[in-house]
């Protein structure tokens, strides 16, 4: 009998020929050099009446024979005889694991690395970012990094794993956790942004090759480093540079540079790895001729390697679809295939062979579709490496996702479809329920680790609650309560008398499109335009917009910095505020502005506006600890636009108003659209009753915190698990505290039926 079928193990082994065995005694277990075959870690395991031969040439095939036969055994005991026959579809099986924003647990970064080796993934890109223990850089590094014994005992448990590490130190761009601090400023591009140091500066150099040098020296034995290199969002920002692309070109300014980067990572001996995002609007990096350099095709959207459309900023409207004569024009890239009507999902991979520079793709394993399409990608072009992304944040200064515990599901299907595509292929549907057989996890159904997966964020709270949520764990508890809050959303706590709109015609300076007086925007192409004229209600709260706003900020030469709003009130207990910020960045320490309330008798209170605190950035809007999103649109899919609400209590709802003044205090440009004084008459009568909500999610709260905890203090240190608890509950805990107090202007009756 043939029990291919009925055996499944995580990776699946290629073929499968085993019977069952009457035999009952134990036989020895004896590897053999007998070479079995040429492919990447390929070994046999031969089951007969007397022993259990292992073939391998390779200490790692000996390891994955022994794996795959202790997997066996586990699961369906060893009373068999026949043989199986494996090996790897694709040699270089890559899991990246960033390390940035939260503090991991030494020992959990170890698990995780055992659990990687039994998925049979041989290599682990790692991000250390502030947490590598430099010596010469200490302001860099985090009072919670590793310790250099810490980072030598990484590498070393990795290398016994057969687990290669390829480090990973950012050569200039994504260099927040660097140019934050007062003592690197003068090495970035643009005075006011964290993002990207000046190629053109030699300290930037400098910088990178001494944080390189100190990563290497501590990872002995490794073959390859990667130099990062995206999103260079600032190129030609700064006079010098500026000059160079004026002179030279964009592709001059960033090749020059980046091959200085791959030089002297190829000088100590090593490969060197790049992010390729620079080819999605260019076709050439000369530059890079003779060097010993693989560019990463990260590309996190495409769910299939064969699509009807795909990205593709080359042509208009940056979208490439099938029978197109635009598509035609670029089929050497995009291969269309006239029986399937369908594109190549990966089209910036045959532009960078085009340009003679070897390639592979990197998937994002929040998303299991995207990282299958990449190995089928990688296995139809024979390409010998694949690369599934774990990432914190999108970068040191942003919000977390999630921890890799709850995403790691992903990386487990990176391992099982670089090792065996097809199987995963047909079998796609099941996996999740294979990856609860075989792996430790903290999750319970398919259900549960589908819709995790779909969130991208498992702490911030969401900008829209999902109908359904499956199972019990701490993220699905959280989102349950926020659900039951959602029905507040759009209510209006008071009669109509209780809110006062401010009058803001006069102040309005720009379009919804951003442009003031004859200057265009140049901070953003999207534009606000979906905001609906008229009365909403967020929150309790009722706000008037208009057809055009206020923009106050430093950045925008057109815009006035700070603004006084006159108060038609003589006293009220709140004030709320629609806004958010929509252009430059705040300061280091997250503050975009001030609020301030001014008071008749000469005092003022004055209210830091900090971003997740309350005021968040327009662009892929998020609630945070104080603020709601008060309108969205999503205009193409994956992008989000939106205003958010903050509503201030009055500290002093005693003293006589003057006016209300706003002032950016960063390089960012905030847009106010609406302001609202509240002084409650009555309750409306037809709020849902808020008592009893308020009850249940206190009760709830304290479960699901603990829940939390127990979920984050095995994974992260304690500062990041008490941070992440926070992030996840305070922004209810604020609101429900705030629907109370001001549900008590209205006397007993705090809106229940
Ligand atoms: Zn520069």
């Amino acid at each position: 009998m043939n029990l291919q079928k009925e055996i499944t193990l995580l990776p699946q082994p290629h073929t499968i020929r085993l019977e069952r065995w009457r035999g009952t005694s134990s036989r020895p277990v004896k590897k053999t050099g007998k070479d079995p075959g040429g492919r990447p870690d390929e070994y046999r395991i031969e089951l007969n009446e007397k022993e259990i031969l292992l073939y391998a040439s390779s200490g790692r095939g000996f390891q994955y024979a022994e794996q795959t036969l202790h997997s066996l055994e586990k699961k369906y005991g060893l009373a068999f005889i026949g043989m199986i026959e494996d090996y790897a579809d694709i040699a270089n099986r890559i899991a990246m694991l960033d390390l940035k924003r939260v503090v991991w647990k030494k020992e959990a970064l170890l698990r995780h690395l055992h659990e990687l080796a039994e998925w049979k993934i041989n290599c682990c890109l790692i991000e250390y970012e502030d947490k590598f223990p430099y010596e010469s850089l200490p302001e860099i590094r985090h009072p919670r990094a590793f310790a250099r014994e810490d980072i030598l005992e990484i590498a070393g448990y990795a290398r016994d794993l057969g687990i290669e590490l390829i480090p990973l130190v950012q050569c200039f761009s994504h260099w927040e956790y660097i140019l934050r601090h007062s003592s690197y400023c003068s090495l970035r591009e643009k005075t006011g942004s964290m993002q990207q140091g000046c190629p053109l500066n030699p300290a930037v150099f400098q910088l990178f090759c001494s944080m390189a040098e100190e990563v290497i020296a501590l990872h002995q034995g490794i073959h390859s480093f990667h130099i990062g290199a995206d999103e260079a969002r600032l190129l030609g920002h700064c006079p010098a540079c500026a000059e160079k692309m004026r002179r030279e070109g964009k592709t001059a300014l960033y090749g020059d540079y980046l091959a200085d980067a791959i030089r002297f990572i190829n000088g100590k001996g090593l490969h060197a790895f790049f992010w390729g995002d620079f080819y999605r609007h260019h076709d050439h990096l000369p530059q890079l001729r003779g060097l010993q350099c693989t560019a990463v095709d990260w590309a996190y959207s495409e769910k299939s390697a064969r699509v009807k459309q795909v990205c593709f900023p080359r042509i208009q409207g940056n979208c490439a679809v099938f029978g197109t004569p635009e598509t035609a024009v670029y089929s050497r890239f995009l291969l269309p295939d006239p029986e399937t009507q369908t594109l190549f999902a990966f089209p910036h991979r045959k532009i960078v062979e085009a340009d003679q520079i070897p390639v592979i793709g990197a998937g994002n394993i929040t998303t299991p579709e995207n990282i299958l399409a990449h190995v089928t990608a990688a296995v139809e072009c024979g390409s010998p490496g694949v690369i599934g992304t774990y990432w914190a944040s999108s970068n040191s200064l942003s919000m977390p996702y999630s921890v890799y515990e709850l995403r790691k599901s992903g990386t487990a299907l990176l391992g099982a479809a670089a090792w065996n595509c097809a199987f995963e292929q047909q079998e796609k549907n099941t996996f999740f329920e294979r990856f609860l057989q075989h792996a430790e996890t903290k999750l319970q159904t398919p259900e549960e680790l589908k819709f995790l997966h779909s969130l991208e964020h498992h702490f911030a709270s969401q900008p829209g609650i999902p109908e359904k949520i499956p199972g019990d764990n701490p993220v699905s508890m959280k989102l349950k309560m926020e659900q039951s809050l959602a029905k507040f959303q759009h209510a209006r706590f008071f009669d109509r008398q209780s809110y006062d709109f401010c009058d803001l015609s006069h102040l309005f300076n720009s379009t919804l499109e951003f442009n003031t007086g004859n200057h265009k925007c140049d901070f953003t192409d999207e534009t606000l335009s979906f905001l609906p004229p008229g009365e909403h209600a967020c929150c309790g709260i009722a706000f008037l917009l208009k057809h055009r706003i206020l923009l106050y900020g430093r950045q925008c030469k057109a815009t006035p910095h700070r603004e006084n709003i006159r108060c038609n009130l003589r006293k009220c207990k709140a004030v709320s505020l629609i806004q958010s910020a929509v252009g430059g960045s705040a300061d280091e320490n997250g503050k975009w502005g001030e609020f301030r309330i001014r008071y008749a008798d000469g005092n003022c209170y004055c209210e830091p506006l900090i971003q997740y605190d309350n005021l968040n950035a327009w662009y892929q809007p998020l609630p945070g600890r104080r603020v709601r999103i008060a309108v969205m649109e999503s205009p193409r899919p994956s992008l989000r636009l939106g205003l958010h609400q903050f509503t201030l209590l009055n500290p002093f709802p005693e003293k006589e108003l003057e006016e209300i003044e706003l002032e950016s205090t960063s390089d960012g440009v905030i847009a106010l659209a609406a302001v609202t004084m509240i002084s409650p008459h009555e309750l409306n009568p037809e709020l849902p009753d808020a008592v009893n909500t308020v009850d249940k999610i206190r009760r709830d709260m304290q479960k699901c915190g603990s829940s939390m905890e127990r979920l984050l203090f095995s994974e992260v240190g304690d500062a990041s698990a008490k941070e992440l608890t926070g992030i996840a509950l305070d922004s209810m805990k604020c609101q429900i505290d705030e629907m109370e107090q001001l549900l008590a202007f209205c006397g007993k009756n705090r809106g229940g039926r």
